[in-house]
């Protein structure tokens, strides 16, 4: 173990675990499909990922059984949050079932999803009835041809409103997650903010060069103070939630709160306790991960719980991953291909 390994007090749930820069591993996010019913230009653009696209056959993707198992080995390591992710997870047939089998895991304090919200008036009283208890709704715009565009089908926002209705009235708890993009939709964040900050926590995500395909460019990145203009200023910090909480919180005169995820000009990484596992069951340690550790090779051959407790643990020990602190040091040609958003969500 690297002595930066050990900088940090073991976490409360008694878990030593850390990386080479002292991160404990405490969140896990799953990728349960690959597929999407939108084409986000900045994730999945439609040009790419068209008619022809070949998306993973449903044998290649874990199973739930498989899902569960080795979430309880993550939070055996000192994962405590879990959060189900895509592609579109409410894709995934069966979903509910697995919210209640990890809900029933010892140990797993929260579980969250983030959704585009189109099958949530399908889904969500199964949802929360399953165990479910907040989700995360990715909204861009309420300016119909801004998100039409954005979503790449000419989808319209009532839709996704729908959804957050649905979730709202089965008793989920709401948050709404907005990529900011200059000149795209920036000049629509104060409609969406009125309409919706009575009704949920909102959080500006800056557009972050994910992936391989979506054209990503500093100039289109809108830093905060912009942000907060945008929805009308007047607002002040306030403390986060817990320590390495990814969005900084605000709230403007009447309490209403707002999140900003300052990934490019503020990046988190010495607080990034983030382990991402691919629908296929590839682990990466950071978003912009070209490659991973492929856990459903050893699950598949009948590696127990222990043997598959140390893989984990060795590669968490060995991580280096601060992509975003690195960025502006990194041509693209170093920093060479990443794993697409579509592969772990987020
Ligand atoms: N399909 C679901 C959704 O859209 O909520 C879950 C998967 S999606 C990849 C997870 C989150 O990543 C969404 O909130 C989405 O807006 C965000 N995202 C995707 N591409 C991004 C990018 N290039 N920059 C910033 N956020 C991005
Ligand atoms: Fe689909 Fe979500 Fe990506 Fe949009 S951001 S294309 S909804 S996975
Ligand atoms: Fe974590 Fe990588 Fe993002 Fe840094 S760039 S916050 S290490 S996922």
């Amino acid at each position: 173990m690297s002595p930066l390994s050990t900088t940090r007090p073991a976490s409360a749930g008694g878990h030593s675990l850390t990386d080479q820069l002292g991160r404990p591993l405490r969140d896990l996010r799953l990728s349960v499909t690959d597929r999407c019913n939108l084409r986000c230009t900045y994730c999945m653009p439609g040009e790419v990922f068209g008619p022809d696209f070949a998306f993973l056959p449903r044998a290649e993707l874990l199973s739930f059984e498989e899902l569960e198992r080795l979430s309880r080995v993550f939070v055996g390591l000192g994962v405590n949050k879990l959060r189900l992710t895509g592609g579109e997870p409410l894709l995934r047939k069966g979903l509910p079932e697995l919210i209640a089998r990890l809900t029933a895991i010892d140990g797993v304090q929260d579980i969250a999803m983030t959704t585009n919200g189109l099958l949530l008036p399908r889904l969500a009283a199964d949802l929360k009835a399953a165990g479910l208890k907040r989700v995360t709704v990715s909204l861009d715009s309420l300016d119909p041809e801004v998100f039409g565009r954005m979503n790449g089908l000419g989808v319209h926002p009532d839709k996704v409103l729908d959804g957050i209705e649905a979730a709202l009235t089965a008793g989920l708890g709401v948050k709404i997650n907005t990529v900011v993009q200059r000149g795209v939709n920036d000049a629509t964040l104060g409609v969406l903010w009125d309409a919706l900050k009575d009704r949920a926590v909102l959080r500006f995500i800056e557009f972050m060069d994910v992936g391989n395909h979506n054209g990503w460019n500093l100039d289109a990145v809108v830093p905060p103070r912009e942000v907060l203009a945008q929805l009308g200023g007047g607002f002040r910090p306030i403390q986060a939630h817990y320590r390495g909480e990814v969005a900084a919180r605000h709230v403007d005169e009447q309490g209403h709160e707002a999140g900003l995820i300052t990934s490019v000009t503020a990046p988190f990484c010495g607080d990034c306790t983030r382990a991402r596992l691919s629908a296929v069951g590839v682990l990466y340690t950071c978003l912009f991960a070209g490659g991973g550790l492929d856990l459903r090779a050893p699950l598949r051959e009948g590696a127990s719980d222990a043997q598959l407790s140390k893989l984990l643990a060795r590669t968490w020990r060995a991580r280096r991953d601060r992509y975003s602190e690195e960025r502006g040091e990194l041509t693209a040609q170093q920093a060479g291909p990443k794993v697409e958003m579509s592969h772990i969500g987020g």
